[in-house]
């Protein structure tokens, strides 16, 4: 490459990951099971794609509002306060955004300074760890233990804390470990970032997949709200990840400059997928609660399948699409297995690797391909335990 073009070093830094990997290996293979993917193989409810028409047919396209659609904005604070008790106004407070991963990396390239050290719950979303090195700031890795349900350990995350501790980021419920963590988990967290003045990031993408009860969201606990951005979006809740419609709400101040990033790089929200994102806001219950049934029982299915693998071990699901089972009795590296998965059983996983380190022994497996598709993956995976011995 010429010498006039040195890529920016925080940049450079950030890992591509091993998933050309197993890209790699997929690609040779025909018939593929595929339980990697997190973009779940349905189409949005019938419901959001007439008003999408509507829209489409009366050439609806120009740039929106900035921040996103003032009855967007609006309708998203009315709801998040009474379904999370998170108060924000939505004109000051709350900024529409093209999907959570572009409201993640404004937010956090707009408070994070470099040397500040992020702590990350791991194994974790690779995303916390790629805008934090983007950000010239550092990743500081929290292990979540598999004994202990993939719950922090607050004395852990404690120790971990230096004075250039600036903030903790995680998800709930939580990709990729398929876990929800409870009031009493979330209470100690809220009681850590003040003792400490920590900004908390939460990502809440799932929380419409919550197959235990509801917690808190984090931002509404006591004295929590000068600190949190809540993060959530439309994209796994109403299946319309491609059209990129996500939000955050945080404090006023920092707020007024993340909107103002995303203006440099977004300049809006793209106007259909508010369009949709409106829509869904109106989507009737029926088909939310048809939707959220159907990955209960997938999910439900898969744990069960998974499990009945000798001295295989799973934590539970509780929420998103996902489970992250300990394979360590294959004797093989997350890699190796899940290479060999696709080679000799035709059904694709995630190495648990691909979440940090302290994924390896795991792989990741996901209920987002079609029910067929799932119960051929699974029917698979047995066989190539049986196989294995
Ligand atoms: N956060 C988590 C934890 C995710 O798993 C994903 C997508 O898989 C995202 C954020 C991206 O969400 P969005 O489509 O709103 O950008």
């Amino acid at each position: 490459m010429t010498k006039y073009i040195q890529i920016n070093a925080d940049i450079s830094n950030i890992p591509y990951g091993d998933r050309k990997k197993i890209l790699d290996a997929a690609q040779k293979q025909k018939d593929l099971a595929d339980l990697v993917s997190g973009n779940p193989d349905m189409p949005m409810p019938q419901f959001l794609r007439e008003r999408l028409k509507e829209a489409v047919d009366a050439g609806y396209a120009r740039y929106t509002n900035y921040y996103g659609l003032p009855e967007l904005r609006q309708r998203v604070s009315e709801r998040l306060a009474a379904q999370r008790g998170i108060i924000a106004d939505p004109d000051k407070e709350l900024l529409i955004t093209i999907g959570v991963q572009e409201a993640l990396y404004v937010v956090m390239r707009s408070v994070l300074h470099p040397g500040d050290e992020v702590l990350i719950p791991s194994p974790h979303y690779a995303n916390y760890y790629m805008n934090t090195l983007a950000c010239g700031a550092k990743p500081v890795l929290v292990q979540l233990h598999e004994e202990n349900g993939f719950v922090p350990d607050i004395e852990q995350l404690e120790e971990a804390i230096t004075p250039k501790t600036r903030a903790l980021v995680f998800c709930n419920p939580n990709n990729p470990l398929g876990v929800v963590w409870p009031r009493e988990v979330l209470e100690k967290l809220a009681g850590l970032a003040q003792a400490h003045d920590l900004l908390v990031l939460v990502d809440e993408i799932y929380r419409d997949f919550t197959y235990t009860d509801q917690p808190p969201s984090i931002g509404s606990l006591p004295g929590m709200a000068e600190r949190t951005f809540t993060f959530g979006g439309f994209s796994k809740s109403y299946m319309m990840m491609g059209l990129r419609v996500g939000y955050v709400v945080g404090p006023a101040e920092p707020m007024f400059h993340v909107k103002n990033l995303h203006y440099c790089i977004a300049l809006c929200p793209p106007s259909l997928g508010q369009v949709a994102a409106l829509a869904a806001l109106d989507c009737p219950q029926e088909v939310l609660d048809e939707l959220h049934k159907e990955f209960r029982e997938r999910i439900q299915l898969l744990y069960q399948s998974v499990t009945t693998i000798p001295r295989v071990t799973c934590v539970k699901p509780q929420g998103a699409f996902y489970i992250f089972p300990n394979m360590k009795r294959f004797g093989l590296t997350s890699m190796d297995l899940a290479i060999q998965l696709i080679e000799k059983a035709g059904v694709s996983t995630l190495p648990g690797t691909e979440f940090g380190p302290y994924g390896e022994g795991h792989l990741r497996l996901s209920v987002c391909a079609k029910r067929e598709q799932l119960e051929k993956g699974i029917a698979r995976l047995l066989e190539f335990a049986k196989k294995s011995g």
